[in-house]
C-alpha cells in the first residue's frame, strides 16, 4: 500500500510574489511518499489559493480521503521519480545539460536600473517580468528594458486584460521592440477568438488558461509556446499536445519550495535529453529568490543564470529529508 506522509513549511517572501499583494507567508507542505516496493521518494505540494488551488490544509485532508487534486496527482508522480533515483543512489542532475533560466521580475516597481545592470552582468539574457496591474507602468517599464539593455523579455499578463487593453497596449511598441518580446503569456482569459486576434500582434504563450482550452477543436493554435510547470501539468500530456500542435515548451517552477524548484529542473532535463526541439533553450525554473533562503537552499549550486546541481541523490536534500519531523496521513 502507498503511504504519505507531510511536513507543512512557510515561505516568506522578500517581494510581493505579485504587483500589488501583500507581503505574507505562503503555506505548503513536503511530501514523503512510500511506496509498497519500499521506494520512498520526495516532493513539494504548494497551492496558489489566488488560482483556485485548494488550501494546503484542505489538499492534505483530501488526500487522507483519497481524493488527489491535480497539484497533489503531480507531487506523487515527482516523487515517483524522486524514489526511482534515490533507490539507484543517482542523483538527478548528474549528467544533466546545463539549462539556462530567465530571471523573474514579479514586481518591476522595485526593480532599479542598478539592479537590472546586475542582472546583465550575472549573465541573464532573458527576464519575464509580470504585468498588468498599472499598464502605463508595465509600458514604462518594458520598453526602457528593451531599449536601453540588451535582453530579450517574457511578459506574463496572467489573464488580467481585455481584448481591447491587450491591442492598446501591443501598439505602443516599435518593430524593433517588438523583436525583443519573446513571448506574452495569458493575455486575457482564454477565449479562442480573443487569443487569435492577439497571435497576429506578438507570440503569445499559454499557462494558467491550458485547462479552459478545448484541445482537439485548435484551428489554427493561437499560442506558439506553452508554459509547463510539472507541479501542475500532465509533463507526458503536455509534450504530446506541443508535439502536435508544433509548440514550444518552458519549463517553469511554481514559484515553489526549493523540492519542487529542483523537481522542475530536473524535469527541464530530461526533456532537453528526450526532446531537445521541444524545449525552450531558456527555462524558468530559478525562483529561488523570490522568497528568504532556507536550509534546502543552501545545499542548492546556482552560478548566475544557472542552477547547477543538489547535494544528495534523487533530486538532493538527503541530510535535511530525513531529519525532518514528518507525519502520517492515515486514511
Ligand atoms: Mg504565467
Amino acid at each position: 500500500m502507498i503511504k504519505f506522509w507531510y511536513h507543512k513549511y512557510q515561505l516568506n517572501p522578500i517581494l510581493p510574489v505579485r504587483a500589488n499583494v501583500q507581503l505574507r507567508p505562503r503555506d505548503g507542505a513536503l511530501l514523503k511518499v512510500r511506496w509498497a516496493n519500499g521506494w520512498v521518494g520526495y516532493a513539494d505540494l504548494f497551492p496558489w489559493p489566488e488560482f483556485g488551488d485548494a488550501s494546503i490544509e484542505d489538499q492534505l485532508y483530501a488526500l487522507a480521503k483519497a481524493q488527489v487534486s491535480q497539484i497533489a496527482e503531480q507531487s506523487i508522480w515527482l516523487a515517483k521519480r524522486d524514489a526511482q533515483l534515490r533507490f539507484k543512489q543517482k542523483n538527478a542532475f548528474d549528467g544533466a545539460s546545463k539549462l539556462r533560466n530567465h530571471f523573474l521580475i514579479p514586481d518591476h516597481g522595485r526593480c532599479t536600473d542598478t539592479q537590472i545592470k546586475e542582472i546583465r552582468n550575472a549573465g541573464f539574457e532573458t527576464v519575464k517580468i509580470k504585468v498588468g496591474s498599472d499598464l502605463d507602468a508595465d509600458l514604462h517599464f518594458v520598453q526602457k528594458i528593451i531599449r536601453q539593455h540588451p535582453l530579450n523579455v517574457r511578459l506574463d499578463f496572467n489573464s488580467k486584460l481585455k481584448f481591447q487593453e491587450f491591442e492598446n497596449f501591443i501598439k505602443q511598441f516599435t518593430s524593433h521592440d517588438m523583436k525583443k518580446i519573446e513571448f506574452i503569456e495569458d493575455p486575457c482569459p482564454w477565449d479562442f477568438v480573443a487569443w487569435y486576434e492577439a497571435s497576429k500582434m506578438a507570440p503569445i504563450a499559454l499557462d494558467f488558461e491550458y485547462d479552459r482550452v478545448n484541445w482537439g477543436a485548435l484551428d489554427p493554435t493561437p499560442f506558439k509556446y506553452v508554459i509547463l510547470k510539472p507541479s501542475r501539468n500532465d509533463v507526458d500530456l503536455t509534450v504530446q499536445r506541443a508535439q502536435a500542435h508544433k509548440l514550444k515548451i518552458v519549463v517553469t517552477s511554481s514559484m515553489d519550495h526549493p523540492v519542487g524548484v529542483m523537481h522542475s529542473l530536473s524535469v527541464a532535463a530530461d526533456l532537453k535529453r528526450d526532446h531537445p526541439d521541444l524545449l525552450c533553450d531558456t527555462i524558468g525554473c530559478l525562483s529561488l529568490s523570490v522568497y528568504r533562503s532556507n536550509e534546502f537552499n543552501r545545499e542548492i549550486k546556482t552560478q548566475g543564470p544557472f542552477i547547477l546541481s543538489t547535494i544528495g541523490s534523487g533530486i538532493g536534500f538527503d541530510s535535511i529529508l530525513e531529519r525532518l519531523e514528518w507525519t502520517e496521513i492515515r486514511r
